[in-house]
């Protein structure tokens, strides 16, 4: 899928400050940041959002989060706190149609959000 986004990312034809890949996870700084820590972890596989997962995603979608929450530890945000966030579709304000989980932290958050 040359015309998303965050395949081209991942398959480096667009910078982007990478944090960390393996396999089948790519994760990068967000380059609007809202908070000291905004990451979005993706999976290398291109599912344009939450309504397109299939049970064989299960496995990617579960390093995801974890994966968010051993960044999170990494930073040393763990014990305070941090948010993980997938929008999907209009009214939750998707812009970019290649699942992300969104790992934002670093700062007091409000529930709920906007
Ligand atoms: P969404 O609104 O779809 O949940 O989130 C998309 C996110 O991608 C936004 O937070 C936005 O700042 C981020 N984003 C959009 N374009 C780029 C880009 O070219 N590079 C990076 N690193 N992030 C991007
Ligand atoms: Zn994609």
């Amino acid at each position: 899928m040359a015309a998303c986004l965050f395949c081209q990312i991942i398959n480096r034809e667009l910078n982007a400050s990478i944090v960390y890949e393996d396999e089948r996870v790519v994760a990068f700084n967000d380059i609007n940041a809202q908070g000291p820590t905004h990451v979005l972890v993706v999976p290398r596989k291109h599912i344009a959002s939450l309504n397109d997962l299939t049970a064989d995603d299960d496995e990617s979608v579960g390093e995801l989060v974890r994966r968010a929450a051993a960044i999170a530890k990494s930073r040393g945000i763990s014990a305070a706190g941090y948010r993980t966030v997938f929008n999907t579709n209009r009214d939750a304000g998707q812009t970019v149609f290649h699942i992300h989980l969104h790992l934002i932290g670093g700062r007091p958050m409000n529930w709920p959000p906007g």
